[in-house]
Protein backbone atom coordinates (compact mmCIF):
# COMPACT_ATOMS: atom_id res chain seq x y z
CA UNK A 1 0.00 0.00 0.00
CA UNK A 2 1.84 2.77 -1.55
CA UNK A 3 0.07 5.58 0.16
CA UNK A 4 0.80 4.46 3.87
CA UNK A 5 4.15 4.37 3.26
CA UNK A 6 4.06 8.39 1.97
CA UNK A 7 4.28 10.79 5.20
CA UNK A 8 4.55 14.31 4.59
CA UNK A 9 7.29 16.32 5.26
CA UNK A 10 8.42 19.53 6.38
CA UNK A 11 11.07 21.80 6.30
CA UNK A 12 12.30 23.21 10.32
CA UNK A 13 12.21 27.00 8.98
CA UNK A 14 14.67 27.16 11.61
CA UNK A 15 17.02 24.56 10.23
CA UNK A 16 15.81 24.02 7.14
CA UNK A 17 16.31 19.98 7.60
CA UNK A 18 12.86 18.29 6.51
CA UNK A 19 10.85 16.48 8.96
CA UNK A 20 8.03 14.28 9.40
CA UNK A 21 5.07 17.52 9.91
CA UNK A 22 4.01 15.78 13.26
CA UNK A 23 7.10 16.16 14.67
CA UNK A 24 7.30 19.85 14.12
CA UNK A 25 6.60 22.62 16.46
CA UNK A 26 4.59 25.66 15.80
CA UNK A 27 5.85 28.77 18.09
CA UNK A 28 6.41 32.45 18.52
CA UNK A 29 10.10 33.73 17.44
CA UNK A 30 11.57 33.83 21.23
CA UNK A 31 12.64 37.51 19.74
CA UNK A 32 9.27 38.95 18.73
CA UNK A 33 5.66 37.98 17.56
CA UNK A 34 6.33 35.96 14.56
CA UNK A 35 5.58 32.18 14.32
CA UNK A 36 7.18 29.47 12.78
CA UNK A 37 7.47 25.85 12.56
CA UNK A 38 10.66 24.24 14.64
CA UNK A 39 11.79 20.58 14.66
CA UNK A 40 12.63 19.26 18.32
CA UNK A 41 16.72 19.87 18.38
CA UNK A 42 16.09 23.50 17.20
CA UNK A 43 13.71 23.53 20.02
CA UNK A 44 16.25 22.24 22.30
CA UNK A 45 19.41 24.20 21.59
CA UNK A 46 17.12 27.46 21.80
CA UNK A 47 18.13 28.05 17.77
CA UNK A 48 16.12 30.70 15.99
CA UNK A 49 15.55 31.38 12.77
CA UNK A 50 18.41 33.13 10.79
CA UNK A 51 16.13 35.45 8.88
CA UNK A 52 14.64 36.91 12.20
CA UNK A 53 17.98 36.99 13.84
CA UNK A 54 19.14 39.01 10.90
CA UNK A 55 16.06 41.23 10.88
CA UNK A 56 16.60 42.07 14.34
CA UNK A 57 20.50 41.98 15.39
CA UNK A 58 21.34 43.72 12.28
CA UNK A 59 25.26 44.21 13.04
CA UNK A 60 24.15 45.77 17.21
CA UNK A 61 26.38 44.60 19.75
CA UNK A 62 24.44 46.15 22.75
CA UNK A 63 21.83 43.09 23.04
CA UNK A 64 20.33 42.16 26.25
CA UNK A 65 22.21 39.18 28.04
CA UNK A 66 19.87 36.69 27.51
CA UNK A 67 20.29 37.02 23.98
CA UNK A 68 23.53 35.72 24.08
CA UNK A 69 21.86 32.24 24.77
CA UNK A 70 20.28 32.15 20.96
CA UNK A 71 22.28 29.84 18.49
CA UNK A 72 21.50 29.68 15.17
CA UNK A 73 21.44 27.07 12.61
CA UNK A 74 24.16 27.46 9.71
CA UNK A 75 25.95 25.01 7.54
CA UNK A 76 24.82 21.82 9.49
CA UNK A 77 25.74 22.98 12.68
CA UNK A 78 24.26 25.30 15.88
CA UNK A 79 26.60 28.38 16.02
CA UNK A 80 26.01 30.57 19.20
CA UNK A 81 25.13 34.00 18.58
CA UNK A 82 28.30 35.25 19.22
CA UNK A 83 30.54 33.33 16.77
CA UNK A 84 27.74 33.29 13.90
CA UNK A 85 27.84 37.16 14.20
CA UNK A 86 31.43 37.39 13.93
CA UNK A 87 31.57 34.36 10.80
CA UNK A 88 28.34 35.63 9.17
CA UNK A 89 27.16 39.10 9.35
ZN1 LIG B 1 15.29 22.60 13.08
Amino acid sequence: MKMFNKVPKKRCQCCNRKYPELELTVRSSILGAVSSSYCKECIEQNAECEWIIKYHIDGKADLADWVWDIKVYKKGKYYKLSDYILKFL
